[in-house]
């Protein structure tokens, strides 16, 4: 299947599914903000956990902490983001549709790549057995060609970046021959800084000393935070403090789904080091952060790490951990060794002292930050395009019947079992109910009676129900029931006092903890 159609098929599903809405959507909708519905909250909720367990529960040095979205202004202006949180943005003046010069560029560079994918497919297809990419892409003449292409646009647009020069971004974009993708034409305005964050007014006086921003990232409440945090827990160093909650961008280009979006949730982790050994904790957190990713168990195919063009004004290092998204490899989580940047800001711009007397050293210093930061929306849409699958299944009569099923890993599932009697009479729903209401204590369930119950299968499977447990007649007897697996749909008869270890052995998060 084309990715593209993939993507449109994957949206299609979590709205018919209750998985996500369009915000407002009874208003024709607001621009990149979305509504998470009665299954996309439970996978949301449960990665979450995932998140909060693997950093906060399985490390002793890390706590978390919830800190508010609202904070003074004074923050802001130390991090930065009032002067410097900008994207260049550039218009198309005959679509009249805005988009992120940066993005143009990088999209333009992973073109080049796709070319150079396909020559190795078609060498791969020609020789067969005997093929050898690395010698391959090291001596054909147009592969080489394409690469130059890619190490020249690299450095150019890096240089552009680093000088923030906008017009060289431009006339990249002009010697590259980009197209807007609407109107086809490159019509172009000059680019132009753009400030992402959203003000507000606190109270009700008027005027600049009331203006308030929503936080754009989370990261920001932990470090003004960081010494209440290390005095009330007695943290030595090195430490962490994590949170999970909302930050606000007003994003220039806001398509792709819920990869980008004006509100959205974040999961971060500042871990305070000794300085000179951020390099050392970087590495740690890169390697920690990627079996988080590999532990779902998806390909590991589909994600790489990625090293910054730019470096952000506050960091020494940073890299990307990219997701092949059905629209490409793009950012899913970013690791950033911070410096003392932001502390230092934070002391300078308070005019307090933020340091950390350090006992075994005897003298005191501001800590180095080393960030771990992955958008939970993202990560989100990650183990969606992983787990939807489209099966076609060959029935006893010899027809074909089609299946959608999302394979989402059991302890993430939104639901880990459905109960459902074969019949609506002769005490099934009476027993079934028993059933489920034992489950309900560690479970989220759902009970089922409505429909043939191959239709019911076919239900769960579509939300990712790893478990169907079917009552009949026999169970009355027996006390024996089905339980039907999602991903191979094979059946078991198993008593009814068994189904909780089942269960509990597939859907418990130390199934994923326990591969960290
Ligand atoms: P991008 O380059 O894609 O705009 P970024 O480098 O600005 O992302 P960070 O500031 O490093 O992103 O934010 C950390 C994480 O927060 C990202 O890796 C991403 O998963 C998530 N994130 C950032 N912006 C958005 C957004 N607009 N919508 C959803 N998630 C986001």
């Amino acid at each position: 299947m084309a990715q593209e159609d993939l993507f449109k098929k994957i949206i299609a599903h979590t709205k018919e599914y209750g998985y996500i809405f369009q915000s407002s959507e009874l208003y024709d909708g607001l621009g990149a903000v979305y509504d998470y519905g009665q299954y996309g909250a439970e996978l949301k909720n449960n990665i979450k956990n995932y998140w909060w367990q693997a950093m906060v529960q399985m490390n002793e040095n890390i706590v978390g902490i919830d800190s508010a979205i609202f904070m003074h202004p004074t923050v802001w202006k130390a991090s930065g983001h009032v002067d410097a949180f900008n994207d260049p943005l550039i218009d198309n003046k005959d679509s009249k549709k805005r988009y992120r010069a940066d993005v143009l560029i990088e999209e333009q560079r992973e073109k080049i790549r796709l070319k150079i994918e396909k020559e190795v497919e078609k060498a791969e297809k020609r020789f067969g057995e005997s093929f050898d990419r690395a010698t391959f892409v090291s001596t054909n003449a147009r592969v080489l060609e394409y690469q130059k292409k890619i190490d020249d646009l690299t450095t150019r647009f890096q240089k552009a970046l680093e000088n923030n020069d906008l017009e060289e971004l431009k006339q990249i974009i002009l010697d590259e021959g980009i197209v807007c993708p609407i109107s086809g034409s490159k019509n172009w305005t000059d680019v132009r800084q753009f400030n992402l964050m959203f003000a507000t007014e606190l109270g009700s006086v008027a005027g600049d000393a009331s203006t308030i921003y929503l936080r754009p990232e989370t990261a920001q409440g932990i470090f003004v935070n960081y010494l209440s945090v290390q005095k009330t827990g007695r943290m030595r160093i090195p430490f962490g403090i994590a949170q999970i909650g909302k930050a606000f961008r007003n994003e220039i280009v806001a398509r792709q789904f819920i990869f980008r979006m004006r509100e959205f949730e974040q999961m971060e982790m500042q871990f305070f080091v000794r300085p000179g050994e951020e390099m050392k904790w970087f590495e740690h957190w890169k390697e920690v952060r990627r079996k988080w990713h590999f532990a779902l168990g998806f390909s590991q195919d589909k994600y790489r790490m990625h090293d910054h063009d730019k470096l952000a004004h506050y960091a020494n290092a940073a890299t990307d951990i990219e997701f092949e998204f059905p629209f490409g490899f793009k950012e899913l989580e970013g690791i950033h060794s911070r410096t003392d940047f932001d502390l230092s800001q934070h002391q300078e711009f308070s005019g307090k002292k933020v340091q950390y007397f350090d006992n075994e050293l005897n003298e005191s210093y501001v800590p180095y930050v080393v960030e771990t930061s992955v958008g939970l929306d993202r990560t989100f849409l990650s183990i969606l395009s992983n787990a939807y699958t489209e099966e076609n299944i060959l029935k006893e009569d010899g027809s074909v019947d089609q299946r959608v099923v999302l394979k989402i890993p059991a302890p993430l599932a939104p639901v880990k079992v459905a109960v459902m009697p074969l019949v609506k009479k002769d005490g099934l729903p009476e027993k079934a109910r028993e059933i489920l209401q034992k489950l309900q204590f560690e479970n989220n369930c759902q009970y089922d009676e409505k429909d043939s119950i191959g239709k019911r299968y076919r239900r769960q499977d579509a939300i990712g129900t790893p478990f169907c447990v079917t009552v009949d007649h026999d169970s009355l007897k027996d006390n024996m029931v089905t339980i039907r697996y999602r991903d191979d749909m094979s059946q078991e008869r198993v008593s009814i006092d068994d189904i909780e270890k089942i269960v509990t052995r597939k859907v418990s998060m130390r199934r994923l903890l326990e591969k960290l």
